[in-house]
């Protein structure tokens, strides 16, 4: 694996710069849009609607932070007519790659980088790290696709009005679904607006909808944590009378397990909330499987648990 792994890396930099320049739209052919998260490709759907077939490369259950790339990963990315990805070292060890061909091929889009850079939550300054989980601030996702639309009529034209009036309806429901959580996250009583969870993936969901957010792990789930993060944050809940903790449906469970064992052996029992879908959506035609369903699975369990 680690041999593939290298090769993917080694050869992938030579066929991957030549790559996305056919034509897309040769005759009866659909233009591939190859992204790296669901939600990438769910965004990508529904502005390009059934003009483009839309490949996510990583499905339900996928941690990005861990992904590796697969040969087959490396097939769609070479026949791909457009490729688009998070940005922000969301994709882990695919980042660089990635960053390294945006630079270079016109067709490769990094998403984040359709929002303002003033907008991207500030992890360390001085490093320039910064969170790339904006899908969890629906208004500021809103703005990328807003982005996105442009940069897609660029690249298909012919279809630019099309493409612009799904996006305005797709936008459309993102502004309802962001006026949604505000109202609905006001039914949470505010000492209990906590939310915790296995990694930091929902600093942007805190920020926005006022909800203060606490994660076992930092904004990637690459470092492992340790018994002193666990011991920290049970004097947290503990101390803040806390209700529940939630699982991450792309983060191995046992994290978040040893935190409500913690809690009990300090006579605070504590439930865990449901599951939460952080970094990958749900599976295809589940409520979950899309964007706008996801967010708002999120947002009713959330709820149901803290309120
Ligand atoms: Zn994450």
């Amino acid at each position: 694996m680690y041999t593939k792994l290298i090769c993917w890396i080694g050869c992938s930099w030579i066929l991957l710069l030549t790559a996305c320049t056919t034509t897309p739209s040769e005759k009866n052919k659909r233009p591939t849009i190859v992204t790296t998260t669901g939600m990438l490709a769910d965004a990508a759907r529904s502005i390009m609607g059934e003009t483009a077939d839309v490949i996510a490369l990583m499905g339900p259950g996928v941690d990005p932070h861990m992904y590796k790339a697969t040969e087959g990963d490396l097939q769609k990315l070479t026949s791909a007519d457009v490729i688009i990805y998070n940005g922000l070292h969301l994709e882990g060890k695919m980042s660089e790659v990635l960053h390294a061909l945006e630079k270079k091929n016109p067709s490769v889009y990094a998403f984040t980088n359709g929002i303002p850079s003033t907008k991207w939550r500030v992890l360390d300054a001085t490093a320039q790290i910064y969170d790339p989980h904006v899908w969890f601030d629906v208004a500021l996702w809103n703005e990328g696709v807003k982005a996105l639309t442009v940069f897609l009529i660029t690249k298909f034209p012919s279809d630019s009005v099309a493409i612009q009036r799904r996006s305005l309806d797709y936008q459309n429901q993102l502004d309802q679904l962001h006026v949604r959580i505000l109202r609905q996250l006001d039914s949470i009583p505010v000492a209990q607006r906590v939310l915790i969870t296995a990694h930091d993936a929902f600093g942007y969901f805190g920020q926005a909808y006022h909800i203060e957010v606490r994660g076992l792990q930092g904004i990637s789930t690459v470092a492992d944590f340790g018994l002193n993060d666990v011991s920290q944050l049970v004097q947290y809940i503990t101390s803040r009378k806390i209700k529940a903790v939630f699982i991450e449906s792309s983060i191995s469970e046992q994290s978040i397990r040893a935190v409500v064992e913690g809690c009990t052996a300090k006579g605070h029992p504590i439930t865990i909330g449901g599951t939460l879908y952080s970094d990958a959506m749900g599976s295809a035609g589940t409520p979950a499987g899309t964007y706008i369903g996801m967010v708002e699975h999120n947002v009713h369990t959330i709820c149901q648990a803290l309120r």
